[in-house]
């Protein structure tokens, strides 16, 4: 994706029937081209409506084609778009044309690598526009925007501005091998460092956040065999997934749905039931069960309130707890809970259901969406939830400033000292994207949709 200078141009819609379809063109050679299948160059950021000529003179659609001037488009270069009608054929015509009159086809990303190459975006911006498209929850949707509105990025220069003073501190003093750093700079210099190293946890802290905005909350649905969990399953997606069967241990393979609720994004898993006394086949989806769980963020543990509840294994109970854990006693339409529950079951949040009649369901997703607010870790008063690379450049940062910091305790050349902190420096530059490595960053434009 070297070639910033050509003019490249992709489909910006899904290909597919729709009503309108959208196809985007950047680079220089965008107010020519404008000029020439309109005539004349339309001001900028006016919807011309005029038919689509290919080179060749034929009319291919009509359509709405706006002109963007430098530096006032998305990607900050002259550009274009031209809305025609949503058939893939017409919209492949367009882009051969575009193509036969000197475009190349946009590669995956390249309008954002262009946006961001031109100064119109750092890196943590650029993924907060991958991130907005994908968002499957107005919570993702939240963290997304204020990531693009640069939270991340004004904690992270923060973060540069505070090890750029400690370091012009150690510096000063790296001509003079002899001399130590005095006491007065060591302890601003050591102030900061512990400053940095906390605000790069707190970050850190929020990975797990980041994965389960991109991902979904994993919710595990656990229970004895005919418990109720894939009626309760269905409820909660609002139609049959799950089988549901009279027929105890049909589950014996994982059902996982995708649900919202409340502004969060689940990822429902209905497990093999916990059976006790298993049959061989049966054990087999106990075991996966037990993986599932320990990945899990959060457990409905479903009872059926007629029976006494089975003992569930300690490796799943020793999971449990009043901030992951809702137990669902469900079939409240056949009993008044007749039984009491013993620990660690008892002195968790419950709730009760009919899963056949569809009562106590809504009273079960406010418990949910409670425990799922509780998820968010507190960083200030913004939003920010980093993701997988964010934190395997703030790994490296956080190594640095430890070594920083033992180099600070016990003394030692200042210049090794001054090297940790650059090391830092550099992770930290990384996630805002201050990144020389043009391969890197091809990767990380790859990722995204072409005419993004
Ligand atoms: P699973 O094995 O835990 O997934 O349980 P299922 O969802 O397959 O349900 C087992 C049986 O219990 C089915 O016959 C369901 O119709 C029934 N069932 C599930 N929930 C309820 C409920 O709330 N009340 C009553 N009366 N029956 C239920």
């Amino acid at each position: 994706m070297q070639r910033i200078h050509d003019t490249i141009a992709a489909l910006a819609t899904p290909l597919g029937t729709s009503a309108i379809a959208l196809i985007r063109v950047s680079g220089a050679e965008s107010a020519a081209l404008a000029s020439t299948l309109l005539g004349e160059l339309p001001p900028a950021r006016f919807a011309k409506h005029a038919d689509y000529r290919d080179k060749a003179g034929a009319l291919v659609d009509d359509a709405v084609f706006i002109f963007f001037k430098a530096p006032h488009s998305y990607t900050g270069e002259d550009a274009l778009e031209i809305s025609c009608h949503g058939n893939p054929y017409i919209a492949q015509r367009i882009l051969e044309d575009l193509f036969n009159r000197g475009c190349r086809p946009a590669e995956p990303g390249e309008f954002t690598q262009r946006a961001f190459l031109g100064g119109r975006l750092d890196l943590s911006q650029a993924e907060a526009v991958m991130d907005i498209i994908h968002a499957r929850s107005e919570r993702a949707l939240a963290a997304a925007h204020s990531q693009l509105r640069g939270s991340l990025g004004r904690r992270m220069n923060a973060l540069v501005e505070e090890l750029l003073g400690a370091l012009a501190r150690i510096e000063a003093y790296i001509d003079f091998p002899d001399e130590d750093l005095p006491r007065e700079d060591r302890a601003l210099v050591s102030a900061a460092v512990d400053r940095a190293h906390h605000s790069t946890c707190q970050l850190l802290a929020t990975s797990h956040y980041g994965e389960i905005l991109r991902e979904g909350i994993q919710t595990v649905i656990i229970g004895e065999p005919n418990a109720g969990k894939s009626s309760l399953l269905n409820c909660l997606v609002g139609r049959d997934r799950a089988i549901v069967s009279e027929e105890p241990g049909t589950t014996r393979d994982f059902i996982e749905e995708c649900v919202q609720i409340s502004s969060h994004f689940l990822r429902l898993i209905d497990t093999a039931g916990i059976n006790p006394a298993p049959q061989p086949i049966e054990r087999l989806g106990m075991e996966k069960t037990l993986e599932r769980a320990e990945e899990a963020d959060l457990f409905l543990v479903v009872l059926d309130s007629t029976r006494p509840p089975p003992l569930f294994p300690k490796q799943l109970t020793e999971r449990f707890n009043q901030a992951n854990t809702i137990v669902v006693l469900n079939k409240s339409d056949l009993s008044d809970f007749a039984f009491t529950l013993s620990e660690p079951l008892a002195s968790l949040r419950h709730v009760s259901t009919s899963a056949l009649a569809g009562t106590g369901v809504d009273a079960l997703k406010d418990k949910v969406a409670s425990l799922a607010d509780d998820l968010q870790p507190n960083v200030g008063n913004e939003l920010i939830a980093i993701n997988a690379r964010h934190a395997h450049a703030l790994e490296r940062a956080q190594a640095s400033l430890e070594a920083a910091r033992a180099k600070l305790e016990n003394g030692g050349p200042v210049e090794l000292l001054a090297s940790d902190m650059r090391a830092a420096l550099e992770a930290c530059g990384e996630i805002a994207g201050r990144i020389d490595n043009e391969r890197m960053l091809d990767q990380l434009f790859a990722t995204f949709c072409i005419g993004k």
